[in-house]
């Protein structure tokens, strides 16, 4: 196939170069001086667009997603796809997919978990939104990029359940954070407390999975001094999101909420930023009542 991949950051870099790999000719573009092997580099956006049967982005948000479409989208021909991977807010997917309608190109939204490491090994998951056709013209790509993608629904799914999904997880992690903080105070061991609660109604992917408290249980990035794995700032963006989506759905979410304005506060205030999103536990553990 022919790609026009635009957003080669450190998500975009490696998976434009998957793509490559596997024999497809890409076409890059980025306002950062980037090289990546096998990918030839547009001097344009709209250029890296221009005769592509797919052109993926993969961009830092919703703004920066709609002034490429705006400049891309008349460089497509009609029946190409548009597959946007990036992590934005719903009502930009939604307002992109029916530029693209518009003029006759297939609109997939379809952010990605699996991080920087599931973008170099090829084994993101990806979630999309859109009509059947476009998921079916984007899937063999997903497969070579990704293990695993979920047709989620229409135009905008994808990034709902994004965001549903990484709120829970914020929710989860502050949880199994400030529970642990609470035990060391009780003077209940952690590891105690990681066997009763992670084979308990307590259990969690954070708990079980990504514990925050170092040494114990599976290899986590708290044992490695808290460098990211999956960096609070975008915790931070993701549950952002999702209260912009919750405003405009008009939808109770009290839990996100207050995740949210915990995180900024972190991020913002408390040293939070460039550390992995486990990093509440020491947070909690330095703090008191009061
Ligand atoms: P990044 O900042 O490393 O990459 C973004 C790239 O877009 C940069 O290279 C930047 O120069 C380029 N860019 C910005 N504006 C542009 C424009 N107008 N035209 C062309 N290029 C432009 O970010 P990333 O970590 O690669 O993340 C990309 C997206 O993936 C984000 O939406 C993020 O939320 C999402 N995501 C990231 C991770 C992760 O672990 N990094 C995981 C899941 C999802």
């Amino acid at each position: 196939m022919k790609i026009g991949f635009i957003g080669l950051g450190n998500m975009g870099a490696p998976m434009a170069g998957n793509l490559a790999k596997a024999g497809h000719s890409v076409t890059g573009f980025d306002m950062a001086d980037v090289a990546v092997e096998g990918v030839s580099m547009a001097a344009s956006a709209a250029e890296a667009a221009t005769g592509q049967d797919v052109v993926i982005t993969m961009l830092p948000n919703g703004a920066i997603l709609r002034a490429v479409a705006a400049d891309i989208l008349p460089a497509m021909a009609s029946g190409a796809a548009l597959v946007d991977c990036s992590t934005v807010d719903v009502d930009s997917a939604r307002a992109v997919a029916g530029e693209a309608e518009a003029l006759g190109v297939l609109f997939v939204d379809a952010p990605v978990s699996g991080g920087v490491g599931g973008a170099s090994g090829g084994t993101l998951t990806f979630m999309a939104g859109g009509t059947k056709a476009g998921f079916a013209k984007a899937a063999p790509l997903f497969e070579i990029m990704g293990q695993k993608a979920v047709h989620c629904g229409d135009a905008g799914a994808g990034q709902a359940a994004k965001i549903c999904n990484n709120m829970i997880l914020g929710v989860t992690m502050i949880a199994t954070c400030e529970a642990f903080a609470l035990a060391d105070k009780l003077g209940l061991d952690r590891q105690k407390m990681f066997d009763v609660v992670s084979t308990s109604s307590g259990y969690s992917w954070t708990m079980n999975a990504y514990c925050p408290a170092p040494g114990v249980g599976p290899q986590s990035p708290s044992d490695n001094d808290y460098k990211p794995g999956f960096a609070s700032e975008l915790m931070l963006k993701d549950l952002r999101l999702s209260q912009q989506a919750a405003t405009s759905a008009d939808a109770d979410t009290p839990m996100g909420q207050a995740a949210m304005a915990l995180y900024e506060q972190f991020v913002e205030e408390e040293g939070g930023l460039g550390t992995d999103f486990s990093a509440m536990l020491p947070r909690f553990e330095k703090r008191s009542r009061g």
